[in-house]
């Protein structure tokens, strides 16, 4: 919505479609936590430092380039969400901002308990629908970008309610489609992000970077069932409280594993993910395949300070903390990798860009709270504004033939018998459990080779004859043919990446190459060459900005 906007107010028109409903899908409208912003209304703060911040936890590997403009820009975004009636938290007038953990400063703004990402999606919804030259258009899943002579000429969709197949021309076209955490059976997003725009981008003939590192939540909740609220809400709390962690014999475990929890939950998320999943490895889980995390030993008027009005949103839902644990577990939460782009949000095909979760590298091997929001906001306004500027100079290359492949495959789907009997879902519930299993928060090479042999068994043999509904309108076989086409190429660049890079770094634990290789202070670099995935390795961009004294 931001790119869309930027787009708008440079000249263009704007067509913004979401195979969702715009600006209610996605991971925007979940995230429940904070934004970072070196604002400096909290206490004094520079952009260099916050850039100092997100260096060391991207653990050396961080692009300076997007690394700078995420942390240079992110004010701006505020104080123009500001403006736009964004309702940041206040206290005394100015914007009140809180320490996420990684921040060296209270940074992080936020909108009202477990309101933030609600408040984001519905600033920029307002904005967009005030712009008359953007289009909206939902319930449109955008199966293919295309390409003419290396430019980006337009994008075919699925239309997922009436089962057409639209084209649309365009004389630049911007990837905004979230992340992949779809990919894995456990994960903290709506299932409407498979991770489509890495492999929309991978296929139009652009590159992706650092695809193994993805961000795994140590704390997500796993049971009882948890409605209309974040499910990483946890973590803030454990630090404010100390929340125990106890496993299914209700006994606290993180110090057999090197750890200190010392009455406050502290240890840190590596060490308790793999902590968590060894205890549930030796049968020592909660029923639900995690762990326990208890505040009951707290007084209730303490809890009800540090939680607010929360604690009756989890009474609702049942939990009454004073008197039951929740069960958590490790989640795949984000993607740091992603689309690689330069600072224009170019990727290496003219005319395409990306935007969001989508772009890799910023982040480097891990990312801190509160930058994935900066980044979509950040990166969307560059993204709008920069394919403003190339839609301004280019002449259109449409040409209707070049959609016909695409717009064929629709019609052959539509008129497909497939004699197996499988549903797409059916695939997609293996490859998530495979993901989960294999490609997960700790990898091994054997384990990672398996999956990929499963992924490719898939992508040459069970995925050509699936059974797809004749249905025409809401056929959600097609719908998850096409995603799952996209999750199969994505999970391969996941698990490639993942193969070569022989390290643990940030977010990727290798347990056969425990430790961090300095030879691997590097970029990994993806493409497709003759449909197939070729790696490459490119030096890190470092950042040369000092940090400014303040
Ligand atoms: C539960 C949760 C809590 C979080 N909390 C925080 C937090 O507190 N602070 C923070 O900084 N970050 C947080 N994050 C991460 C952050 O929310 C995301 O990284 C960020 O919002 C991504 O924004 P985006 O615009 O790139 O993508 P999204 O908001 O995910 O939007 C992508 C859109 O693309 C659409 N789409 C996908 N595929 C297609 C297709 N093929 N065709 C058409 N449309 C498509 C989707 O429907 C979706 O609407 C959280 C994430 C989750 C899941």
């Amino acid at each position: 919505m931001y790119a869309a906007i930027a787009a708008a107010r440079n000249g263009s028109s704007v067509l913004l479609l979401d195979k969702s409903l715009v600006g209610r899908g996605g991971a925007t409208i979940m995230a429940q936590m904070t934004v970072a912003a070196a604002i400096s209304h909290q206490e004094p703060d520079h952009w260099t430092l916050h850039l100092a911040d997100t260096k060391e936890a991207g653990r050396d590997i961080c692009d300076g380039v997007l690394s700078e403009i995420l942390c240079e820009d992110a004010p701006k975004r505020i104080h123009e969400m500001d403006q736009w009636g964004a309702h940041w938290a206040r206290e005394e007038g100015h914007i009140k901002q809180v320490v996420a953990p990684g921040h060296s400063r209270s940074r992080c703004c936020y909108v009202d308990f477990l309101n933030t990402g609600p408040a984001v999606a519905g600033t920029l919804r307002r904005q967009v629908s005030k712009m008359e030259t953007i289009k909206r258009l939902s319930n449109v899943a955008v199966t293919d970008v295309l390409v003419h002579d290396g430019q980006a000429v337009g994008a075919v969709g699925l239309d997922v309610i009436e089962g057409e197949v639209v084209t649309f021309e365009a004389k630049a076209v911007i990837l905004a489609a979230g992340g992949l955490t779809k990919l894995y059976s456990r994960n903290s997003a709506s299932t409407n992000m498979a991770g489509e725009a890495y492999a929309l981008a991978l296929w139009a003939g652009a590159e992706l970077i650092d695809m193994e590192f993805v961000q795994f939540f140590p704390i997500a909740h796993l049971a009882p069932r948890l409605v209309g609220m974040d499910p990483i809400m946890w973590d803030p709390f454990r630090y404010k409280l100390g929340g125990r962690l106890l496993n299914g014999n209700f006994e606290e475990f993180i110090h057999l594993y090197g750890g200190s929890d010392a009455g406050k939950y502290t240890a840190v998320r590596d060490l308790a993910s793999y902590a968590i999943l060894k205890e549930v490895e030796a049968g020592r889980g909660s029923p639900h395949g995690g762990v326990y995390l208890d505040f009951s030993h707290l007084p209730e008027a303490e809890l009800r300070g540090a939680f607010g009005p929360v604690i009756d949103r989890l009474l609702a839902n049942g939990i009454d903390l004073t008197k039951m644990p929740i069960e958590v577990g490790p989640t795949a939460h984000y993607q740091m990798g992603g689309v690689r782009v330069n600072g224009r949000m170019e990727t290496s095909v003219n005319g395409l860009y990306a935007a969001g979760e989508a772009v890799g590298g910023a982040n480097g091997a891990n990312r801190l709270s509160g930058n994935a929001i900066s980044e979509a906001l950040v990166f969307g306004e560059r993204a709008g504004r920069f394919a403003a500027e190339q839609a301004r100079h280019v002449t259109s290359a449409w040409n209707a033939r070049l959609a016909a492949p695409a717009v064929d495959q629709v019609r052959t789907l539509q008129e497909h018998k497939g004699k197996s009997g499988v549903h797409p879902v059916t695939l997609q519930s293996e490859l998530k459990d495979l993901m989960w299993e294999n490609a997960g928060p700790f990898r091994t090479a054997d384990k990672l080779t398996m999956s990929l042999a499963r992924i490719n068994e898939i992508q040459r043999h069970d995925f050509t004859d699936l059974a797809i509904s004749r249905e025409r309108q809401f056929n959600l076989d097609l719908q998850d043919w096409f995603e799952l086409r996209a999750m199969l190429t994505t999970a391969k660049a996941v698990v490639t990446a993942a193969l070569a890079r022989t390290e643990s770094r940030g977010a990727h634990q290798r347990l056969d190459f425990p430790d961090s290789d300095a030879s691997f202070v590097k970029n990994q670099v993806l493409q497709l060459k003759n449909g197939r995935l070729t790696v490459g390795w490119t030096p890190v961009v470092q950042s040369q900005v000092k940090v400014v004294e303040i």
